[in-house]
């Protein structure tokens, strides 16, 4: 078996969808996860996979988490990160990733928590530590690294907020992930060729049925299939993951056919719990 595997835990956007819950995925080495972001039922979609057999791993292991941006679709599930695993047994801290200000949303979730945090302390078998979080902030570069994985990091372009795409480089894959962007230069080569790359996309094709107000954020935020197309022929990822799709009323096999009108390359549409 792999030692790396891709784990799409929620593959959503902000428009809430009754099968996709927020942005969130896990690349495992050997079992042991890394979180990329956290969004609504993320924690809730660990513990499905559990069940379901598609992991076997739980929610105590989330101990190491990277945010691509602080949007509430990739942060809201932080609470449920801090404080479900640890009532699960988690004892260990999270160590946390990402852009300035994520401390800050951590220190006020635990400041809103605390009542809840003190009734488990004092009343429960629960660990003192394992609802924390050590936070650090992501700059350009590697970021992270252990026996199992080195992480890097490239600024995205996703307006007026600090914002990441990350890499995970482990014994035996390469995945790159875009977070929310537009396209950025450079971009291409920093990522080159990695085994996986997982994009978010838009559709190019519904793209003229947005107000001209939703036109001008969607177009300098993020990336429309044909953007994503032509970027697919620079990168040459062994396989392209599309996530946190913009469908707009289009179908995943809509958005891949607007992928392939002009990029020959391997392409999946990610769904929750898909495995990669
Ligand atoms: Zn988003
Ligand atoms: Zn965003």
């Amino acid at each position: 078996m792999s030692r790396t595997q891709l784990v799409i835990l929620g593959s959503g956007t902000p428009n809430a969808e009754a099968d996709r819950a927020g942005s969130g995925l896990a690349i495992t080495v050997d079992d042991c996860p890394y979180l990329v972001d956290c969004g609504h039922g993320v924690v809730q979609r660990v513990v499905e996979a559990r069940a379901a057999g598609i992991i076997n791993w739980s929610t105590v292991d989330l101990t190491h988490l990277f945010v691509t941006h602080l949007h509430a679709d990739h942060t809201v599930g932080l609470p449920d990160l801090l404080f479900t695993p640890w009532i699960h047994g988690r004892e260990e801290k999270v160590v946390a990733f990402g852009p300035r200000g994520l401390k800050d949303m951590v220190e006020h979730i635990q400041d809103a928590y605390s009542v809840n945090t003190h009734e488990h302390i004092s009343a429960h078998p629960a660990s003192p530590g394992g609802f924390m979080a050590d936070v650090r902030a992501v700059q350009a570069g590697q970021v992270y690294a252990d026996d199992r994985v080195r992480v890097y990091a490239t600024r995205a372009d996703h307006g007026d907020m600090e914002a990441f795409s990350y890499k995970f480089v482990t014994p035996d894959k390469t995945i790159v992930i875009s977070g929310d962007t537009k396209p950025v230069a450079g971009f291409a080569d920093w990522a080159r060729a990695p085994d996986i790359l997982v994009h978010e996309v838009y559709s190019s094709a519904q793209f003229a049925s947005r107000p001209p107000a939703w036109q001008a954020y969607h177009s300098t935020v993020h990336t429309s299939t044909e953007e994503l197309a032509d970027l697919a022929k620079e990168i040459h990822p062994g396989l392209l993951v599309l996530y946190h799709q913009l469908f707009w009323g289009r179908t995943a096999a809509d958005l891949l056919g607007e992928i392939g009108a002009s990029y020959e390359g391997p392409v999946v549409s990610a769904n929750d719990l898909d495995v990669f």
